[in-house]
C-alpha cells in the first residue's frame, strides 16, 4: 500500500439501526452520540452516574434525549445496537444483559471506525502513547498534512470523524478501548511496549493484558503496518500470532537523543521535550511511522527538533541557583520511572508516592546509580516507599503535602542538582488527578522560590 499519497478507505459497512443506545455520557459516549445523530440515528444516552453539566448541554442541543444516575434496561434493550464506555466493564450486568439478548455491544472506536474516511495511525502501549501520538501529529502536520489527533487526547475518534476529513487521524488508545473493537482496522499501528499497568482488570495476567493492547493488529492485512518498540520474547510470540499478517517494524528499547532511520543511519536531535531513552523508542515509534507516510529525513529532524511535549512528562518548570525542577507526575508506574531515574544526568533529589498499585520497587534498584541523594515520600501513606528504599537511598524524608516536600527536598538540593517528581503512584490520595499535582508542583516551586 501506497501510505504517502492518502486514499479514502470507503465504508465497508450498511447498517440499518433503528435506535442506538450508547451506555456512558463521557467524552466517548458523547461523541458517538454526535455522530450516530449526523448519521440520522435516533440516539439515547444512558449512565449509570451523573452527567457532566457541559455534556448535558451538548446533548440537549442537539436534542439527545438521555437519562442519568440509572439505566432504563427495556429501553436500551429496544436498541438495535449498542455503544458502551470503555470505562464500563465487559462483565457488568447491564452489558451481559443486553448481551444476552442478542444486541451488539460495541465501543465508540469501532462506531468511529465505521464511519472514518481517512487514514488511520493508531497508537497504544503501557507508556509513551500520549508523547507518541503528540510527537506522530506534530511530525506529520509540519510536514504539511492534514492529521487529526483524536481518541485518548483531543476529541474522541467519533467527534473528530464527525467534524474533520484529515488525510490522517492519529488516534491514542487504552485496552480498554481495544477490548470493544470488532473490525477496527488502522493502516499503521504503534505498539510502544508493554509493562505492568492496569493489571487488576486482567487478573493480574500480562498475556491477558498483553493480548488486550495487540487487538490494535489483529485485523491488519498484508500491506499494513505494525510498529513495535519494546516487548519481551514471549510476549512478541503471542503478538506475532494474533497479527500474522502485516509488515512488522520492531523499533527496540530506544536510545537518548539519537533514532535509527532507515535501519542503518543515525539521526541525532536535541530537544528537551524527548530526553531520556524511552523518548528515544517514542521517537523511534513515531518516525517509522512517519517513513512510511513517505516523510523526508529533512521534514523528520525539523520536526523532532520543534516538537513540544503536554505537560506532566518530564517537564522542567524551573531552574533556580543550578537546581533544576522537573514535573513528571505522569509518571504513575514503576516502569516510566525506571526511565525518568536512567534520564538523570547529576545527583537527584527524588519525589514520589502516592496511591501505590501494587508496586514492585525493586525494578528501581539499579538506576539509583549512586546518583539518587534523597527520597522524598509524598503520600498519605508513605511505609511501603520507605521500606523498599531503606539503606538504598541515603536520606528518606517524609511529607504529606506538596509544599512540605518541595521545602524539604530545597534544602538538600545544592547547585547542579534536580529535583525530579516522579511518583510511581496515582495521585488521588492528597490531589484530583496526576493534572491537579503537576500543576500544584509547578506552581509552589515558584511560589517557594520568589
Ligand atoms: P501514556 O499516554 O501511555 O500514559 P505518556 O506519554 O503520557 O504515556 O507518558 C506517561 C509517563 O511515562 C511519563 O512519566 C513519561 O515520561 C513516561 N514514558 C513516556 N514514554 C515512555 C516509554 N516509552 N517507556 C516508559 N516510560 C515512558
Amino acid at each position: 500500500m501506497d501510505y504517502s499519497s492518502p486514499t479514502r478507505r470507503g465504508n465497508d459497512y450498511n447498517i440499518e439501526n433503528t435506535m442506538i443506545a450508547i451506555l456512558g455520557g463521557g467524552e466517548s459516549g458523547i461523541g458517538a452520540a454526535l455522530l450516530a445523530a449526523k448519521m440520522g440515528k435516533e440516539v439515547f444516552v444512558s449512565d449509570m452516574g451523573a452527567i457532566s453539566g457541559p455534556f448535558k448541554q451538548v446533548l440537549r442541543k442537539h436534542h439527545i434525549p438521555f437519562e442519568e444516575k440509572g439505566h432504563s434496561i427495556e429501553k436500551i434493550k429496544s436498541a438495535e445496537e449498542v455503544i458502551k464506555s470503555p470505562g464500563i466493564p465487559p462483565d457488568a450486568a447491564i452489558v451481559q444483559a443486553i448481551e444476552a439478548k442478542g444486541i451488539p455491544v460495541i465501543g465508540e472506536i469501532e462506531y468511529a471506525y465505521r464511519h472514518c474516511q481517512g487514514r488511520i495511525i493508531a497508537v497504544t502501549g503501557s507508556n509513551g502513547k500520549t508523547t507518541t501520538t503528540n510527537l506522530m501529529h506534530h511530525l506529520l502536520s509540519e510536514a504539511g498534512m492534514k492529521v487529526s489527533k483524536c481518541g485518548n487526547v483531543g476529541h474522541s475518534f467519533a467527534k473528530a470523524v464527525m467534524l474533520e476529513e484529515p488525510d490522517y487521524y492519529v488516534v491514542e488508545l487504552s485496552s480498554f478501548q481495544l477490548e470493544d473493537i470488532v473490525s477496527f482496522r488502522p493502516d499503521i499501528a504503534i505498539i510502544t511496549n508493554i509493562s505492568p499497568d492496569h493489571l487488576d482488570r486482567y487478573r493480574y495476567d500480562i498475556e491477558q493484558y498483553a493480548r488486550a493492547k495487540f487487538r490494535i493488529a489483529m485485523n491488519q492485512r498484508a500491506g499494513d503496518v505494525l510498529i513495535i518498540g519494546s516487548l519481551d520474547a514471549p510476549l512478541k510470540k503471542v503478538l506475532y500470532e494474533m497479527a500474522p499478517s502485516p509488515q512488522k517494524i520492531e523499533v527496540g528499547s530506544g536510545q537518548a537523543n539519537r533514532i535509527q532511520i532507515e535501519g542503518t543511519t543515525y539521526m541525532k536531535y536535541q530537544n528537551p521535550s524527548l530526553r531520556g531513552r524511552h523518548n528515544g523508542q517514542n521517537a523511534s515509534c513515531a518516525v517509522a511511522a512517519a517513513q512510511k507516510v513517505g516523510l523526508t529525513e529533512e521534514d523528520i529532524r525539523r520536526g523532532l527538533e520543534t516538537f513540544v511535549n503536554d505537560p506532566h512528562r518530564m517537564e522542567e518548570v524551573a531552574n533556580i541557583g543550578g537546581v533544576r525542577y522537573i514535573n513528571d507526575s505522569k509518571a504513575t508506574n514503576v516502569d516510566a520511572v525506571y526511565y525518568a531515574l536512567d534520564a538523570m544526568e547529576g545527583p537527584v533529589i527524588w519525589i514520589a508516592g502516592g496511591v501505590d498499585k501494587g508496586n514492585d520497587y525493586t525494578q528501581l534498584y539499579e538506576v539509583l546509580h549512586n546518583n539518587v541523594k534523597a527520597l522524598i515520600c509524598l503520600g498519605k501513606d508513605n511505609e511501603k516507599l520507605t521500606e523498599a528504599f531503606k539503606g538504598k537511598i541515603q536520606t528518606i524524608e517524609e511529607a504529606h503535602s506538596m509544599e512540605e516536600a518541595i521545602r524539604q527536598a530545597k534544602q538538600i538540593a545544592q547547585e547542579g542538582d534536580t529535583i525530579l517528581l516522579s511518583p510511581a503512584c496515582a495521585s488521588f490520595d492528597l490531589f484530583d488527578n496526576y493534572m491537579h499535582r503537576g500543576d500544584v508542583f509547578r506552581t509552589l516551586t515558584k511560589k517557594i522560590n520568589e
